[in-house]
């Protein structure tokens, strides 16, 4: 589960486990896309009165897009996280921790995997390191060879060569 009960909590650590799906509402509003369930494990422990800390682990796959040629491309996330949730009154100012409600009856700790998320899943991807993109002129992907443009260093000789033209006369 990934609320925990606080009368849990005061007996020890709790195991939080558990799989979020890509269409689960906490994901609304990302800008990537999740291929796999978010899967989430860790534990919840209380490090002192109304403060419990988490550290979680995050999996899951994200599809994205080759920056250069926009080939599709799936980026693996493993992610550690370590969150601090507080029902005190001075977390609401806390940017570190997550403020709980001081009536709450549970933690849940998925807004810290929302959080983790943001963070970790890149947003500029390649689908290699050499990919060579897409010719800006015609739009070929270069990966698979030439296009036959010619190169972009050409086109701006060849201008200055008209120049030189127009001022001969
Ligand atoms: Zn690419
Ligand atoms: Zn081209």
């Amino acid at each position: 589960m990934l609320h925990v009960d606080l009368r849990d909590l005061a007996r020890g650590p709790v195991e939080t486990k558990g799989e979020l799906a890509p269409d689960d509402p906490l994901f609304q509003g990302l800008d990537f896309t999740l291929a796999q369930p978010v899967v989430v494990g860790g534990r919840l422990q209380a490090t002192g009165e109304g403060r419990f800390y988490w550290h979680g682990t995050l999996k899951t796959l994200v599809s994205g897009e080759c920056r250069r040629c926009l080939k599709p491309v799936s980026i693996p996330i493993s992610s550690d996280v370590g969150a601090l949730f507080s029902q005190d009154s001075d977390a609401q100012d806390d940017p570190e921790a997550y403020p709980l409600d001081p009536e709450a009856d549970d933690v849940d700790v998925r807004p810290a995997v929302r959080e983790e998320l943001v963070l970790v899943v890149p947003r500029f991807v390649e689908c290699r390191a050499d990919c060579r993109g897409l010719c800006p002129r015609c739009g070929k992907d270069l990966n698979a060879g030439a296009c036959g443009c010619p190169p972009t260093t050409d086109l701006r000789w060849a201008a200055l060569a008209s120049l030189k033209d127009k001022f001969r006369d």
